[in-house]
């Protein structure tokens, strides 16, 4: 007999690998250009070249078999300095090296502060639609529940009547993903600031804070004029949880942090309790030549032509022919309106008749629309637009 909340987890399907494994074989069978796979959100640009250079550097050079040792359970004193400062050179922040807890990447950060937060049974998390699926995961692991506030269609900001009404007494935080996954859309700083005014109302009305986890992965893949709030520069009980995931394209090397700044209530236990969480959830010593990297690398930016190139093309040939979406700002992601109103239909439909394979929304909190991650080659989404166009004359209303 084995834990059956765990074997569910382990078995249950994931239309994101199925239509990414399908993709693989059909590659096989018809060659890989014949394959249009808008599936994963596997950052398609290099890391930066420092990155590369400062790893060979770092081998070559450092002939401690330290390099690869543990290191101290929240991370390197020298990469946490590099990131309290990068923090403070940018943001209006005191971070400290004391308030950051490396993890490996962004999921066990979310993790970590999800059992940190989690009190009694009763306790939940507000995410917002369209979220990341493995939200549902994260934020019950401590034995909460998710609520979920239904999506704003179709600009995908935040409806904050109806956050209004499903933040109630037992929430303990609502999670902010901007630049958003899936529909790349950035939350407004006047959203944020309305959200925090409006939380801050309710710990006063409830008693206990209401924090916000900002989950910002993408907080670097932003485009045009849009600007990424930085959330604890608008409500003082902000954790931050981040990785280089997708701004340095390292999502394989597993590396990211929690920052708990000095203003928020209770911020040492709660630092405390997440460096715990990270302990049962054996999330600690993230990869040590890594830290190092980061340490050095911590102020590169990424080149984000090759994304803004694929946004501005997808988006422009996609809305002439006919098709609905919100133009993103940032991430990789692009969040269309399905043509007959039935996205696992219509995901269906891509995959088998023009081997186009999109995410339907349903996973995501939001039926009738589908993902497409346009982290790929700029061919595809050219080669892949006669097939859209095919659809959508087949399938449009
Ligand atoms: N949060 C969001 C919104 C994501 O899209 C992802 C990954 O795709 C994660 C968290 C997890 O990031 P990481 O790969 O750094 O664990």
């Amino acid at each position: 007999m084995v834990n059956q909340k765990y074997y569910g987890y382990g078995t249950a399907p994931s239309i994101i690998r199925e239509l990414f494994a399908y993709g693989l074989e059909q590659a096989k069978v018809l060659g890989k250009d014949k394959v249009y796979d808008y599936s994963l959100g596997n950052p398609s640009i290099p890391a930066p070249a420092k990155v590369n250079e400062t790893i060979k550097k770092l081998v070559e050079e450092e002939s401690s078999i330290l390099l690869h040792g543990y290191s101290m359970a929240p991370g390197f004193e020298g990469a946490r300095e590099a990131i309290a400062a990068n923090l403070r050179e940018r943001f209006t922040t005191n971070a400290q090296a004391n308030q950051i807890f490396m993890t490996c990447g962004c999921a066990p950060a979310l993790v970590s502060v999800a059992c940190a937060l989690t009190v009694k049974p009763e306790d939940n998390f507000v995410v917002i639609a369209p979220y990341f699926p493995e939200y549902n995961v994260f934020f019950t692991a401590g034995g909460g529940k998710v609520k979920v506030v239904a999506a704003d269609v179709p600009d995908f900001q935040i409806n904050l009547e109806a956050l209004e009404a499903t933040v109630d007494e037992n929430s303990v935080a609502v999670v902010i993903n901007s630049p958003n996954n899936p529909s790349g859309v950035v939350y407004t700083k006047e959203t944020l600031e309305k959200i925090g005014a409006f939380l801050k109302q309710k710990e006063a009305e409830y008693g206990h804070p209401i924090y916000i986890v900002a989950d910002e992965p993408y907080r670097e893949l932003v485009y045009g004029d849009a600007k990424v709030t930085f959330i604890p520069e608008v409500y003082d009980n902000t954790i931050v949880c981040y990785s280089w995931s997708k701004s340095l394209s390292l999502p394989g090397e597993r590396i990211g942090y929690v920052y708990v700044p000095e203003k928020c209530e209770d911020g040492k236990a709660l630092y405390a309790a997440i460096a715990g969480a990270a302990r049962e959830i054996g999330s600690v010593c993230p990869p040590t030549l890594i830290q190092r990297v980061v340490q050095e690398c911590v102020g590169c930016a990424p080149d984000l032509v090759a994304y803004d190139e694929n946004r501005n093309d997808l988006y422009n040939s996609l809305t002439a022919m006919g098709y609905e979406c919100a133009k993103p700002d940032g991430a990789f992601y692009l969040f269309m309106k399905a043509p007959n109103g039935d996205d696992m239909a219509f995901s269906e439909a891509a995959k088998l008749e023009e081997n186009i394979l999109i995410v339907p929304g349903t996973g995501f909190g939001c039926p009738g629309y589908l993902r497409l991650a346009y982290c790929v080659s700029n061919q595809m989404i050219w080669n892949s637009m006669p097939g859209f166009k095919r659809l959508i004359k087949k399938y449009g209303k």
